[in-house]
C-alpha cells in the first residue's frame, strides 16, 4: 500500500527502449521474418505429428524443392498473403501449398477451414464465416465483401497499432485446449518474448519460451511465468456473474483489512493465523523464531510472517506490499495489512478504501485498551475511518486475552465501551462481532479455544469462523469498469504493471483502457489475480495489470482506469457534503486539507462554505456560513491542486466517498455531490 508512486526495479535506460518500441511500425516491431517466426509456432514435444510434418516441409521447401518449385511456392505465398495478411505463419501456408500441390485456392481453403473450425468452437461471435469462403471459390472470384470481412478480422487482431498476438490454432482444438498463444516478440526478457505455451500446459507455466526471436528455441521452463494471453480475436463475451460463481471452486472473494492501534498485535495475530492455516511452512517459521530470538524480539516471530511477505513483495514484481491470500471454508480472503506502516494512517486509508470487511484488533491488557481508545488513539480513528470508507462489517479481535487471564469481565468491559462507540460511528450492532483472542498463543484463531478459562464463558465463533461468516459484498459487475491504482511498477518486459481493486465492471485481456488522469489509453496485456495469470477479472478483485501502449511516467498511484466508452471524469473543483469530526480549530474558507480518496492523497483547499445542513434531514439550516465546527454536516466546494478522477456518490457509492485530513488527523468524511470542472 505504498502511498508514493512506487516504481520498483525501475531501469530508466529501459525507458528509451520502450519509447523506441512504441514508435516502431508493426514491421519494426516484428523484427524477424514471418518464416522465422513460423518455426516457433509449434512445440515439438506436444505436437509430434504436426511437428514432424513441418520439419519435413522445411527440409523440402528449402533443400529439396527445385528452383522452379521454390519460385512457385513464393508466388503462391504472395497470393495467400494478399488475402490473409500476416496473420498466419509461413510454415502453415507452405504446408497447405505443398499439400495441395501449389493450388492456391485449395491451400487457402485449407487454412481458412482451420480458422473456421476454430470459429465454430464458439470462441468468437465476431469471427469471419471462413468456412463459407473456403467452399470451392477461387481467390479471384471471392467477393470484395468477403475480402473486407477478412481484412476486418485481421484488423481486430492488432491492438494499439501493433501486432499484439498471432493466435493460431490447431484444427479441432480451441486455443485453451491446444494452449498455444504467441506473443509479440521484442527484446525483453522471457515474459515478454515470443513465447509459445505448450499444449496442455498449466496456464501459468509456459513450457517452452523463446529467449528472443532471433535466438534458438529453448525448451526450458520460463523463470517468469507469463500470463497466457488470448489473441484479441478470441475475446468473447463472458457471463461474468456465472463465471464468478464458478471461480475459486465456488468460493467468494473477500477483501479484508486489519486495523487497530499500534502494538495491539495485528501482525502477530494474522501471522499466527496464516501459520496455523498452513500458509507458512514449519521450516520458515522455525527460521523466524531463531532470527527473532537472536534479535532479542522472540515475541515478534509471528509478526515476521507478514513482514517477510512484505519484504518479498518489495523485491518481487507482482503485487503491492502487504497483501496475502488465505482461504476459509467458503471464501478466498485477500488480507491487506501494512506491517511496515502500522501507525501511518494514510496507508490505512488506502487499505480500507479497498476493503470489504475489517478486523479491528484491540489490546485487552489493562491500560493498553484505554490508550488505544482515548482521543488520539488509533482504535477510534480507524473505526471511524473504515466506516466512512464504506466498510460495514467488522470483527473485533479482543486480543492479548492471555494477559488478563481470559477474564470475562475485562472482555465485557471492552465490548461495552467499544460497542457503544462503533454504533455511534455507524456500524449496525448485528454487523459487529467481538472475539476474544490471543495472537501469541494462537487461541481462538482458527479453531475454537479448548482452554477452560475461555470455554467457561465464551461459546461464540473463533476468528476464522467469523471471517468466514462475513456476508460477501455486492459486486457492481454491470457498471462501467473502474480500477483505482494503488501501485505502479515496471515489469521486466515492454509494458508496466499497476495494482488495484476493481471497483466496478470487469476486464479481459486485450481490452483498451483509459487512464484518468492523464486521459490516455493503453491495452491490457495481462491480468494477475492472487499471483495467477487470468483472462478476466471483475469488480471486487484485487488484481495486477500488465499494460502496454502507455508511458509509465504518466501513471501515478490514484489514477483511475476505466473503459474508454464510459470514462470517469477528472476534475479539480467539486462540491461535497461533509461530516466534520472532532476538530480543534474551526474550518473557514480557504482551509487547506489533504484529500484522501481511494488511493489518492492530494492537497486541496476548502474553496467555499456553501451551507450547513441538518444531519438527519439534509435540509439547509444556514447559508454561506463563516465557519464550520465539530460535528456539523455541511455542503462545501473543494479545489484540488491536480486533477483527480471522481464519481458522484449517487452514481458510484464506492467512488464517491473521501476523507479530509489536516495536521495529521482526520477532520472530515465526505461524499461527492457535484463535479464542477
Ligand atoms: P501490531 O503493531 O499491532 O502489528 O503489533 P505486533 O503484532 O507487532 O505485536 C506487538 C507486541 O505485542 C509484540 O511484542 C507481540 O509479541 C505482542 N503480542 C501480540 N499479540 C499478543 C498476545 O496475544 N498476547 C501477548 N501476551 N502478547 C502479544
Amino acid at each position: 500500500m505504498a502511498r508514493h508512486r512506487n516504481v520498483r526495479g525501475y531501469n530508466y535506460n529501459e525507458d528509451f527502449e520502450d519509447d523506441d518500441l512504441y514508435s516502431q511500425s508493426v514491421e519494426d516491431d516484428y523484427c524477424i521474418s514471418p518464416s522465422t517466426a513460423a518455426q516457433f509456432i509449434y512445440s515439438r514435444r506436444d505436437n509430434p505429428v504436426e511437428e514432424y510434418g513441418y520439419e519435413d516441409l522445411r527440409e523440402s521447401s528449402s533443400h529439396q524443392l527445385s528452383d522452379i518449385d521454390q519460385a512457385h511456392l513464393y508466388s503462391c505465398l504472395d497470393h495467400m498473403r494478399e488475402v490473409l495478411g500476416d496473420t498466419v505463419p509461413d510454415d502453415i501456408l507452405t504446408e497447405a501449398i505443398l499439400q495441395h500441390k501449389f493450388d492456391v485456392e485449395k491451400a487457402l481453403s485449407m487454412v481458412l477451414e482451420q480458422e473456421s473450425v476454430q470459429n465454430l468452437k464458439g470462441k468468437s461471435e465476431r469471427a469471419v464465416p471462413a468456412g463459407k469462403l473456403s467452399k470451392g471459390k477461387s481467390v479471384g472470384s471471392r467477393s470484395s465483401q468477403s475480402e473486407s470481412k477478412i481484412v476486418s478480422k485481421v484488423a481486430k487482431m492488432t491492438v494499439s497499432g501493433k501486432k499484439q498476438t498471432m493466435g493460431f490454432e490447431v484444427p479441432g482444438l480451441t486455443s485453451e485446449e491446444n494452449g498455444y498463444s504467441v506473443h509479440t516478440p521484442h527484446r525483453g526478457p522471457p515474459g515478454d518474448d515470443f513465447s509459445i505455451t505448450a499444449p496442455n500446459a498449466e496456464t501459468s507455466t509456459p513450457k517452452s519460451v523463446l529467449q528472443s526471436p532471433s535466438v534458438q528455441v529453448s525448451d526450458e521452463l520460463s523463470s517468469t511465468p507469463t500470463p497466457v494471453k488470448k489473441s484479441a480475436k478470441l475475446k468473447q463475451q463472458i457471463d461474468v456473474k456465472a463465471e464468478l460463481e464458478k471461480r475459486q471452486g465456488g468460493k467468494q472473494l473477500l477483501n479484508l483489512v486489519v486495523i487497530g492501534h499500534v502494538d495491539a498485535g495485528k501482525s502477530t495475530l494474522m501471522g499466527h493465523m496464516l501459520y496455523l492455516l498452513g500458509n507458512v511452512n514449519k521450516r520458515t517459521m522455525h527460521k523466524y523464531e531463531q532470527e527473532s530470538k537472536k534479535a532479542g524480539k522472540a515475541s515478534f516471530a509471528y509478526a515476521w510472517v507478514l513482514d517477510e511477505t512484505g519484504e518479498e513483495r518489495e523485491r518481487g514484481v507482482t503485487m503491492d506490499v502487504g497483501m496475502t491470500k488465505f482461504e476459509t471454508t467458503t471464501k478466498v480472503i485477500t488480507l491487506m495489512d501494512a506491517p511496515g506502516h502500522k501507525d501511518f494512517i494514510p496507508n490505512m486509508i488506502t487499505g480500507a478504501a479497498q476493503a470489504d470487511v475489517a478486523v479491528l484488533v484491540v489490546d485487552a491488557s489493562r491500560g493498553e485498551f484505554e490508550a488505544g481508545f482515548e482521543t488520539g488513539g488509533q482504535t477510534r480513528e480507524h473505526g471511524l475511518l473504515v466506516r466512512s470508507l464504506g466498510v460495514t462489517q467488522l470483527a473485533v479481535a479482543v486480543n492479548k486475552m492471555d494477559q488478563v487471564n481470559w477474564q470475562q469481565e475485562r472482555f465485557q468491559e471492552i465490548t461495552g465501551k467499544l460497542g457503544h462507540f462503533l454504533k455511534q460511528a455507524g456500524f449496525k450492532e448485528s454487523d459487529v462481532a467481538f472475539i476474544p483472542t490471543s495472537g501469541l498463543s494462537g487461541d481462538n484463531l482458527i479453531t475454537r479455544s479448548q482452554s477452560s478459562d475461555l470455554t467457561a464463558w465464551y461459546k461464540g465463533l473463533c476468528l476464522l469462523e467469523q471471517i468466514d461468516s462475513f456476508k460477501p459484498p455486492q459486486r457492481s459487475v454491470e457498471k462501467p469498469f473502474r480500477l483505482c491504482v494503488s501501485d505502479v511498477f515496471k515489469d521486466q518486459g515492454s509494458g508496466f504493471c499497476v495494482t488495484g481493486k476493481i471497483e466496478a465492471g470487469y476486464i479481459q485481456t486485450g481490452d483498451r483502457l483509459l487512464a484518468m488522469p492523464p486521459n490516455e489509453t493503453c491495452t491490457v496485456k495481462g491480468i494477475t489475480l492472487h499471483d495467477e495469470p487470468v483472462d478476466w477479472a471483475a469488480a471486487g478483485d484485487h488484481i495486477s495489470l500488465t499494460l502496454v501502449g502507455m508511458d509509465i511516467i504518466k501513471i501515478n498511484v490514484g489514477c483511475v482506469f476505466c473503459g474508454p466508452k464510459e470514462p470517469i471524469r477528472a476534475c479539480t473543483r467539486f462540491r461535497a457534503r461533509i461530516l466534520i469530526f472532532s476538530i480543534d480549530i474551526p474550518i473557514t474558507k480557504g482551509f487547506p486539507v489533504l484529500l484522501h480518496y481511494q488511493t489518492v492523497s492530494e492537497p486541496a483547499v476548502i474553496k467555499r462554505l456553501i451551507s450547513v445542513l441538518n444531519k438527519s434531514t439534509g435540509e439547509v439550516t444556514k447559508k454561506k456560513p463563516k465557519l464550520l465546527t465539530k460535528g456539523q454536516n455541511a455542503l462545501v466546494e473543494l479545489q484540488t491542486q491536480r486533477p483527480v478522477a471522481l464519481e458522484l456518490y449517487k452514481d458510484f457509492k464506492e467512488l464517491g466517498r473521501f476523507m479530509l485530513r489536516y495536521g495529521g488527523s482526520t477532520i472530515a468524511a465526505g461524499v461527492v455531490t457535484e463535479i464542477k470542472e
